[in-house]
């Protein structure tokens, strides 16, 4: 951690995004995952690479067992 992250704005408010926890429900598994949520909106932010490689991830960590 600690490599230059990318800070992102939320366009409406101007504000700095923070990483706030959120669930996701997939495929029946309740999976917790950071992502950039605007502090005066909240907003979330979540590219649809970051979901799409995490939920891969989860489908071959279910597959390996
Ligand atoms: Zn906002």
């Amino acid at each position: 951690m600690g490599e230059g992250r990318k800070i992102w704005r939320c366009a409406r408010c101007d504000r700095e995004l923070v990483a706030k926890k959120t669930i996701f429900t997939y495929m029946g598994l309740t999976l917790a995952h950071e992502v950039e949520a605007c502090p005066g909106c909240g907003k979330v932010f979540v590219s649809r690479e970051m979901a799409e490689g995490k939920m891969a991830e989860t489908e071959q960590q279910l597959e390996d067992k």
